[in-house]
């Protein structure tokens, strides 16, 4: 089976929702998404959406220096103004869409957070589920006129690239088993992060990096592969709650170190700046949990009960749920795999290198947060350059195409669920342990040992896929993480600890 669109879009995030929005002014949209919208990065998203829409205590200038800052010399500067340029409207348009963040008297109109190396104030919220409300309004606005046409349960497998250009995408319907051809005249990606590498991580189950990979097998670049951001505090589950371990890791948000909480180790003693930027507050707490021999450290907050419980119901609530009562309890917390700078390599207009193939959000790669993302600078990146990939597609809609048909259905699967199982724990835990917070030469060579073994093949199912996918950006990282021979923003390596402008303030750029 086949059908034909003008653009087709794979992700439904905040980069793919806002993407779908935008193109659907220029033609025929299709919209796949693995999961349900909603099964997604986005809709976790607790803390906020940076944007300096305060004129008066804040400015786009204060937001560039900050973005700048925490990209530690490998920011694309061009990019960055455009993200927090443009991103003010973005999130005009979002606030005008029906998204309602939290409000107040001062600054603006709006409840503006303060996180981790923000100079100012600039984080809007919606209590401590912001990414869900921002999700609901995309979603709400794409399905309500009917302009997209969206396939819910439907897993990009391998991209139509013929000649270098990209005519769309073989996917699998999951509902009913069946292959489809998707053909357009664009294909925007945006299929979210590759976390789900890492045993401990916040990123949802969808996170298993195929437009990465599926983007990399067919010739695209990839670059910025080494920088995985490790989010300092996810709740360490009690005993009780051990069998969920493999779950997604609960965020307590920065947004919480932000209203004063403090980190404590099991001595009762404060160890680090709790505002400092994450990569230096994970290693930190990895430091001091090596030191006391402890699995976590606490997060002690100062709020008065009923402002905890009002400015954070989700945190409250989960916490609550497991066990602790934040209003009097600390929190054990340990860090988790968080974010991914790294991806399809794009420009400011969301092209790769391939022809009419557009990436956006976490899954692209542009330098937008350099070798470490600043708090709250994602969803907005997904906003801008989701709108971005939309407009870039538009200008690929004129000439005629002739679409080739190549799909293989599916045959017989390869590897019995156990199995791969237990090679998705191998990546997991060898990532986690040799590619993770803190790296050295031996560890990745270790890695790649581990990597190697395990088979490649061609996947037959979404189990498979996801796995391939994984294995391909696990590799890709592990070899990132050894050729770049010193310690910048979220990459740490033990044998070259230091920062070497000379030779490394450049990218890594891979291809197949
Ligand atoms: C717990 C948590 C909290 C966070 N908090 C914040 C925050 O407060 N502020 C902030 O700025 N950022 C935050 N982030 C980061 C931010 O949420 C993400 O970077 C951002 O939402 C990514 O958006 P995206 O559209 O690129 O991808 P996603 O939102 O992850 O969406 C990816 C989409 O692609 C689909 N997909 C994936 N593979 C396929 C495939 N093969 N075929 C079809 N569909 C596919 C998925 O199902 C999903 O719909 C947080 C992340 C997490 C995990």
């Amino acid at each position: 089976m086949s059908q034909e669109c003008d653009i087709l879009i794979i992700g439904a995030g905040i980069a793919g929702l806002r993407a779908a929005l935008t193109a659907s002014q220029f033609g025929k949209v299709i919209l796949l998404t693995k999961g349900k919208i909603g099964e997604s990065a986005t809709e976790k998203a607790q803390g906020g959406i940076a944007a300096a829409i305060d004129e008066i205590r804040d400015s786009t200038q204060f937001h560039f220096e900050d973005t700048i800052k925490a990209g530690a010399g490998l920011c694309n500067e061009d990019a960055v103004r455009i993200l927090v340029n443009e991103g003010v409207d973005r999130v005009k348009e979002l606030i005008e869409m029906g998204a309602q963040f939290d409000k107040a008297e001062t600054e603006g109109g709006f409840a503006l957070a303060l996180e981790g190396a923000h100079k100012r104030r600039r984080i809007l919220h919606a209590g401590d589920a912001t990414g869900a409300e921002i999700e609901k309004t995309l979603g709400y606005n794409v399905i309500k006129e009917g302009l997209v046409e969206v396939y819910p349960l439907t897993l990009g497998i391998k991209l139509e690239v013929n000649d270098g250009q990209c005519f769309g995408a073989v996917a699998l319907d999951t509902k009913n088993n069946k292959i489809e051809t998707f053909f357009s005249k664009a294909t925007i990606l945006t299929t979210g992060g590759v976390c789900q590498n890492y045993l401990y991580t916040t990123n949802p189950e969808v996170a298993t990096g195929d437009g990465v990979a599926m983007a990399y097998n067919e010739g695209a670049e990839v670059t910025d592969m080494e920088f995985i951001q490790f989010h300092p505090t996810t709740l360490v589950h009690s005993k009780e709650f051990e069998d969920i371990v493999a779950l997604p890791q609960f965020l307590i948000s920065e947004a919480v170190r932000g209203e004063g909480a403090i980190l404590l180790n099991n001595r009762g003693e404060r160890f680090i700046e709790e505002l400092a930027p994450r990569d230096i507050v994970s290693r930190a707490i990895v430091e001091e949990m090596n030191k006391t021999n402890a699995d976590h450290v606490f997060l002690s907050l100062k709020l008065p009960p009923e402002k905890t419980k009002n400015r954070f119901p989700v945190i409250y609530k989960t916490c609550l749920e497991r066990g602790l009562d934040i209003t009097r309890d600390q929190i054990p917390v340990a860090p988790g795999a968080h974010y991914f700078m790294g991806g399809v390599k794009t420009d400011t207009n969301a092209k790769t290198n391939i022809k009419n193939l557009f990436a956006a959000g976490e899954c692209a790669s542009l330098g937008v947060h350099g070798a470490n993302r600043l708090a709250s600078n994602s969803l907005l990146d997904g906003l801008v350059f989701g709108h971005r990939a939309a407009l870039s597609a538009r200008e690929v809609l004129n000439g005629k195409v002739k679409f080739k048909s190549s799909p293989s259905p599916f045959t017989k699967n390869t590897l019995t669920p156990r199995e791969i199982k237990r090679y998705m724990l191998i990546i997991k835990t060898t990532m986690w342990n040799d590619v993770g917070i803190i790296r050295s030469e031996q560890s990745l060579k270790n890695a790649q040992n581990k990597l190697n073994k395990l088979p490649i093949f061609t996947p037959q199912d979404r189990a498979e896929a996801e796995l391939q996918n994984m294995l391909c950006t696990a590799r890709l990282i592990t070899q990132a993480a050894l050729d770049r021979k010193e310690s910048r923003g979220a990459h740490f390596r033990t044998d070259h600890t230091k920062i070497d402008d000379i030779k490394w303030k450049k990218h890594l750029i891979y291809k197949k």
